[in-house]
């Protein structure tokens, strides 16, 4: 699994950060992208990244702020140009059926695919396969904004071959019952446990990506021994009284956030245009004096989970 940051400012754009959007690459874990926001020219912050549009099978939206939305339109009309189609599954907010019809409508434009849009108005289970679960819990900002908790599922333990072939094991009328850690009988007579022959269990991997937020307890459950939280700060903490009237956090909100879930790691993002990234180093430490293991995003920064 693999962060890219394609926009790290809050509200506008600046020189240095463009609006709201995260892509979470799994072409290794299923061939496919998820993206997390949309803010205006994401299409062409991808394009840089060198994201292709037709590899989107998912798009999740936080909120309907336009930093975290006007970027959407494009994304979805340019992709009806590409060769290869597929269907697209879009979560948000209640409201975000109406912008995307309206939006197509006025302008005149078409998908080419199918699009599947699912609107959140509470906590909910969004999706579910055999190899990952997201979830997604309301978050407190000025209009309906949620935050995502990712799971990668535990990948099933692999029979220790090695060890088998030591204990001169045939395995291949038992392998399933052995893979399944039962208790098989050999053609010899010897009894074995299959549990004494698997391999550790691979875990897979937890990730929380929240939306605009003032510090709060969905944050917490959401974020609770992630492997990576991504958490906004909008502000260094001498603003926190401008954050919470705003509805947002300061880098010590994300980073207090980030220590009572026991996440591993944060990124703290969504940063006002006040600060330039010569401030950097400013808000990082002031996020590391409450949570050591903080890093601050900036655009087509890269993270390895
Ligand atoms: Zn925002
Ligand atoms: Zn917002």
């Amino acid at each position: 699994m693999n962060l890219t940051f394609l926009g790290t400012s809050a509200g506008s754009p600046t020189a240095e950060r463009n609006v709201s959007s995260i892509m979470l690459d799994l072409r290794q874990e299923r061939g496919r992208l998820w993206l997390f926001d949309s803010g205006e020219a994401t299409q062409l912050q991808m394009q840089k990244a060198k994201f292709s549009l037709s590899k989107l099978e998912m798009i999740f939206l936080t909120h309907l702020h336009g930093d975290h939305l006007f970027g959407l339109p494009g994304v979805l009309t340019s992709r009806s140009l590409m060769q290869k189609q597929s269907a697209l599954t879009l979560v948000g907010p209640k409201g975000i059926k109406q912008f995307i019809q309206t939006v197509i409508e006025i302008s005149s434009s078409w998908l080419t695919y199918p699009l599947n849009i699912i609107e959140l108005e509470q906590d909910s289970l969004v999706f579910e396969d055999s190899k990952f679960r997201v979830e997604a819990k309301l978050l407190q900002h000025r209009v309906p904004s949620f935050g995502y908790r990712i799971v990668e599922k535990d990948l099933p333990a692999k029979l220790n071959i090695d060890k088998l072939k030591k204990d001169n094991i045939q395995i291949d009328s038992h392998y399933t019952y052995l893979k399944e850690g039962l208790t098989v009988t050999l053609e010899d007579g010897r009894t074995i446990n299959g549990k004494d022959y698997q391999g550790a269990i691979k875990q897979g991997k937890k990730l929380a990506i929240l939306g605009d937020t003032i510090p709060c307890q969905a944050s917490i459950d959401l974020a609770e021994n992630v492997d990576l939280l991504v958490h906004e700060a909008t502000q260094e903490q001498a603003l926190e009284a401008k954050a919470i009237e705003r509805g947002h956090s300061t880098t010590v909100h994300a980073a207090s956030i980030a220590k009572q879930a026991n996440a591993k790691r944060l990124i703290i993002t969504h940063i006002s245009p006040r600060y330039s990234l010569q401030d950097n180093q400013k808000l990082v430490t002031e996020a590391r004096s409450i949570f050591a293991n903080t890093e601050i995003a900036t655009d087509f920064a890269n993270f390895q989970i």
